[in-house]
């Protein structure tokens, strides 16, 4: 493979997995290393308390439903719950490798202890690499084109919840175009009253107390259908902040009396770190940092390092570590380009500026972005966003499954590079595969599926673009 470039891809989780994938497809030469000896990252339950790896709890449940989180070219099977306990996660990941035979690029309990610039970066582009053989316990050196780099990531909240009206995934309720469009023309204030109006609907944040100082969107929400029917039936009872850490328990605030505990579990938060690369190519402050959209640090000279699933979506990481993927694998095939500096800097300043707008300032609010918008933003760097317009004009039954029903990964498959020719009827048949994972009784998943009629979609779209003209008419 003379004069293939050569990328190194650390971690061997669902966003290194997904990169493998995009680099094969771009003809580049993926070698990923992983430290432990599984694949599938923080998504492998791990008993143990092994410092520095990430591991899911052995009760965890997926927060994003499975056909949100899907790669867009491989949907989870239609048997597997719509909320994928960890257990059937990792089950997806593995098939996901085994399918475009990922693993096969991994290298094993090898762990990767620097990245520097190498000597002739300033034409190349190139990276030096210090990686540790963890069996034989040795370290050695080796010259990569791009690196592509993992993510591991008191008040009270806003509590969403999985299941949405008629019982069907939450999520792949509201992460619709036609929401999108509503939500993003109408004002912030308006929107936040009526979203936490509905959301209060289902239990009242003031009068269980766990109402925060800041509007719905103006942190990531907490996911939980457990929580109010806990406080509700007073297994859960909230508190303020420690005061004290006694010997025996905890005082809390406002209270005197001290409390004995038999566990305390700190759920502190996560600290972005990186700590293999130079504070002179990435510095982090009080987890900000500067990346062109998430992914790029702009001051390098050549475009060879990126940063994948560095962001906070309120909605599925999976598919946009795999757009974040995509990009890059075009950046380094040559096949897209970088603006100049100054124009990423104030493509970043302008991202931090409209986040201290919406989000109160804490480390914890410093890579929110929202999904459709962010898709759509980085899909169309690589001519990847669905043509809606088009799509209008030659399919228009399709149009209307891809802007009122769930804005599902597939439909970044549509078009653009390595499109996937399955990714139309994939999205047409969504409610087939969420309503059979309901299907769990034998007799139940021989009978069709009830669509819903056609002529009601009609009315609804008809409906949709007079609302969409109206606000327009009042805004503009
Ligand atoms: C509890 C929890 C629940 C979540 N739920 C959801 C959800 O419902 N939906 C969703 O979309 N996202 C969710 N996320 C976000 C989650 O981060 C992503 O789903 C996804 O796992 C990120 O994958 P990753 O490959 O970037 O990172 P990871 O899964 O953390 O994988 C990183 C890999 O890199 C390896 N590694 C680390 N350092 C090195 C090194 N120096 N050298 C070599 N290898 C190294 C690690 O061993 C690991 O295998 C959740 C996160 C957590 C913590």
């Amino acid at each position: 493979m003379a004069g293939t470039k050569r990328v190194c891809i650390v971690g061997g989780g669902s966003s290194g997995l997904t990169s493998i994938k995009a680099c094969l497809e771009e003809g580049l030469e993926p070698v990923c290393f992983e430290k432990t000896d599984q694949l599938g990252g923080l998504w492998r339950y791990r008993d143990d308390d092994s410092d520095g790896l990430a591991s899911v709890m052995r009760s965890t449940i997926i927060n994003s439903s499975k056909e949100m989180s899907a790669y867009s070219d491989f949907p989870p099977p239609k048997e597997f719950p719509n909320y994928m306990h960890n257990s059937y996660m990792i089950r997806y990941i593995e098939m996901y490798a085994e399918k475009f035979d990922l693993g096969q690029h991994i290298r094993y309990r090898h762990e990767i202890l620097k990245v520097v610039e190498n000597h002739d970066f300033d034409e190349t582009g190139r990276w030096k690499v210090t990686i540790r053989d963890i069996d034989k316990n040795i370290s050695f050196d080796d010259v990569y084109d791009g690196v592509m780099v993992y993510l591991s990531t008191r008040r009270g909240c806003w509590i969403i919840h999985r299941v949405g009206p008629n019982g069907m995934p939450f999520d792949a309720t509201f992460l619709k175009r036609s929401w999108n469009t509503i939500w993003r023309s109408i004002p912030y204030s308006l929107l936040c009253y009526l979203s936490e109006n509905y959301i209060n609907n289902r239990f009242n944040h003031e009068i269980y107390q766990i109402k925060p100082k800041h509007r719905i969107f103006g942190q990531h929400p907490m996911v939980n259908d457990a929580l109010p029917n806990r406080i509700l039936s007073g297994t859960v009872e909230l508190k303020g902040n420690i005061k004290a850490f006694t010997e025996k328990g905890v005082i809390f605030e406002e209270e005197e009396e001290e409390r004995e505990a038999d566990v305390i579990i700190l759920a502190t938060g996560y600290k972005i770190q990186f700590p293999f690369i130079d504070e002179k190519i990435l510095s982090i402050e009080n987890n900000n940092v500067d990346l062109y959209k998430y992914v790029i640090p702009p001051k390098l000279k050549h475009p060879s390092l990126a940063f994948i699933a560095l962001a906070q979506p309120v909605g599925a990481l999976f598919p946009i570590g795999e757009i974040q993927a995509r990009w890059f694998a075009l950046l380094m095939s040559k096949k897209a380009k970088l603006p100049p500096f100054g124009d990423m800097m104030a493509d970043i300043k302008k991202k931090r500026a409209d986040m201290a707008k919406r989000y109160f300032e804490s480390p914890r609010n410093t890579i929110q972005i929202d999904w459709i918008p962010y898709m759509d933003e980085v899909s169309s760097l690589i001519n990847a966003k669905p043509k809606l317009f088009n799509i209008l004009l030659t399919d228009p039954g399709f149009f209307w499954h891809c802007v009122f029903g769930p804005c599902l990964p597939y439909q970044y498959r549509l078009n653009g590079p390595h499109p996937w020719p399955d990714a139309r009827k994939t999205i047409m048949t969504y409610k087939d595969r969420v309503h059979y994972a309901l299907k769990t009784r034998y007799s139940s998943r021989t009978k069709e599926v009830v669509q819903s009629p056609g002529f009601l979609k009609l009315v609804t779209s008809f409906l949709f673009l007079i609302l969409l003209a109206f606000i327009l008419s009042v805004l503009f």
